[in-house]
């Protein structure tokens, strides 16, 4: 396996936490910023101590050609202490020529001066956390911002793109909201089109327990669509955004020709990536490596000089295929599943292979879009327990020709 040429920086810091959030993060309050003196400030200039020795003590390896600072809301951050994190993998790592060098926003936590700071100090690619246009769903996910906050976003980020000083930005999405219907849905689709994003991430709200959203779930005081409405909802995403022109690259991202995410692509590929920060999933050899979630223990963990990971490993087989059926061109079949095991298989997954969900071809496999995109989790949960059911030790990780896993969501997404 390569040296990682990804990193992927966590951020935790937020203003409040949302209704629907498990991801580690801080929450510091609706007047914190990382300005000198600002409420909170002092919180992440520690922080951020840590994460830039973190870094500059990390394994060597060859130059990023891919930086993702996600969160936690890393607007929080100043565009200097943005800088600084990239002067730090710099020094470390170096960055390759045009690397995509991206940065989560939240609508409402900056201004076009703040946005021009961070293109300054070298960003080149936004993911907005849109979520929603609805400002009545707005509030029921605990977003602290508004329609109108994240329409004046987006447009910051539509002009700095027509004025060539950023090569691409995301709008994210959540679909599968309480009380949603299609045709609500529908209407908040084209109004994200209007806004002329190049990328769109739509994430199904998934409930987590510990979460506000999770303890109404148990009080059963949450009504979320059903499946079969969830799976309508997924579709109908992607044929009006196909009809807008967005590729569907992977269960949840959606791209004009040029802007898939280069980043994303890499946890999803089975390549490696570098993880730096509280919380943060690092995988340089595939193998996934959490750290601790809390800025305590992360800093005790710094402390103790964590052992470098070891090269070799490589990524489980069973992540492998995971993440591999996330993606349109979906996954190249092991060469140890010939025989009974892949007899097995295929007769677990049969329904979904009779139904043309799950489509062979040519040595790999791969979802249908949209209607097999749509029910991906039925799948993966199913091969993932098949899986379970194999006897150890499990078949060799290496060879199988799949590619490697990130962050994405997992590993830190907003
Ligand atoms: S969903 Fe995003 S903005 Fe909300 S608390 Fe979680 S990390 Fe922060």
């Amino acid at each position: 396996m390569f040296p990682p040429r990804s990193a992927y920086l966590h951020i935790p810091f937020c203003h409040r936490r949302c209704f629907y959030c498990d991801f580690p993060v801080v929450p510091l309050g609706d007047r914190a910023a990382g300005e000198a003196g600002a409420p909170g400030a002092a919180s992440i200039a520690a922080y951020l101590e840590l994460l830039e020795r973190e870094i500059a003590t990390a394994p060597p390896g060859p130059p990023l050609s891919t930086v993702y600072l996600g969160g936690g809301t890393p607007s929080l951050l100043t565009p200097a202490q943005v800088g600084g994190l990239l002067v730090a993998l710099r020094s470390r790592y170096g960055l390759a020529p045009a690397a995509e060098v991206s940065l989560e926003l939240d609508p409402a936590s900056f201004d076009q001066a703040r946005l021009a700071g961070y293109l300054a100090a070298g960003v080149s690619r936004v993911s907005l956390g849109g979520q929603s246009f609805d400002d009545a769903v707005l509030a029921a996910l605990g977003r602290r911002h508004t329609a109108a906050e994240l329409e004046q976003a987006a447009a910051w980020l539509a002009q700095a793109q027509a004025r060539g000083e950023l090569a691409s930005w995301s709008l994210d999405l959540i679909q599968a909201v309480p009380g949603q219907a299609l045709p609500s849905w529908r209407q908040q689709l084209r109004q994200a089109v209007a806004c002329g994003p190049p990328h769109l991430s739509v994430y199904d709200l998934t409930i987590e327990p510990g979460t506000v959203f999770g303890r109404r779930a148990e009080r059963g005081q949450l009504e979320l669509p059903d499946a079969d409405l969830a799976a309508d909802l997924m579709e109908l995403t992607a044929a009006e955004l196909g009809a807008a022109g967005y590729g569907h690259y992977e269960i949840s991202s959606y791209a004009l020709p040029g802007h898939a995410s280069r980043h994303n692509r890499v946890y999803w590929s089975g390549a490696g990536w570098w993880g730096f920060g509280m919380g943060a999933t690092a995988a340089p050899w595939g193998e996934r490596q959490a750290r601790p979630r809390t800025r305590q223990a992360y800093a005790a963990w710094l402390a103790a000089d964590p052992p470098a990971p070891s090269a070799g490993a490589g990524m489980p087989l069973d992540e492998r295929l995971l993440v591999g059926l996330r993606r349109r061109e979906g996954v190249r079949l092991p060469a140890w599943l010939d025989g009974t095991a892949l007899a097995q298989l295929r007769q677990e997954l049969a329904p979904w292979l009779e139904q043309g969900l799950l489509l062979e071809e040519g040595g790999r496999w791969r979802l249908s879009d949209p209607a097999g995109l749509a029910l991906s989790n039925g799948v993966l949960r199913q091969l993932l327990a098949w899986w379970e059911l194999q006897p150890a030790p499990a078949p060799p990780s290496s060879g199988a020709g799949l590619p490697p896993p990130g962050c994405g969501p997992a590993a830190a997404a907003d």
